[in-house]
């Protein structure tokens, strides 16, 4: 479960964005990206931790994560529930956009399910989705949640879901997750930030 309203400075704005359905696409992450993630999910638990992915859409290939945000320096870490430090992600999530010469973005979010056996996305993570889709600064109609649920005894495993929202006549636009199939990237093959 994460709590997060999109920031909406506009820092935020401009890349991202494949408007085509992407259901055939997988995500591309550096081998230590995963592995920064799973150490700060095993300094953190039993509580939940999370932070941000960064990169960009490449066309007919997918997602691909060239950096990683982490939670924050006021972040709240609760057993079954994250809130990290916006102010701070947004700075960094912004200095990271300028320094990549406007290529480089937000993708969406990932935290951890401690302890948990699967990683299906819990309602408050899809409330959290059609926020970020919903908030035209934050640039991103198809965010990522990647849930890393485990324990350091068995290891962390990730699972990453696409959102999107359908509009139907008529109707409330509906949420759609799709799980994400991922790519390891090996380090060395790219640039690779990471913000603790
Ligand atoms: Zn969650």
């Amino acid at each position: 479960m994460a709590r997060r309203r999109p920031a909406t400075t506009p820092e935020l704005r401009v890349l991202n964005a494949s408007t085509e359905r992407p259901t055939d696409t997988a995500a591309w992450i550096p081998a230590s990206i995963l592995q920064a993630c799973r150490d700060e999910a095993n300094a953190k638990f039993p509580l939940e931790t999370g932070g941000v992915f960064m990169g960009y859409w490449c066309p007919g290939k997918g997602p691909v994560v060239t950096a990683l945000i982490g939670p924050g320096p006021a972040a709240v870490y609760e057993r079954r529930a994250f809130a990290p430090d916006q102010a701070w992600q947004t700075a960094r999530i912004a200095e990271h956009y300028q320094a990549s010469g406007h290529r480089k973005t937000y993708l969406g979010d990932w935290h951890t399910h401690p302890s948990a056996r699967h990683g299906e996305l819990s309602h408050t993570d899809r409330g959290v989705l059609c926020c970020i889709i919903d908030t035209p600064a934050a640039r991103c109609p198809n965010p990522l949640m990647g849930i890393w649920a485990g324990d350091p005894e068995v290891g962390w495993r990730l699972h990453l879901w696409l959102a999107t929202r359908r509009r139907r006549r008529w109707f409330r636009p509906v949420l759609t997750v799709t799980q994400l199939a991922f790519h390891i990237v090996p380090d060395g093959e790219r640039n690779v930030a990471i913000h603790s």
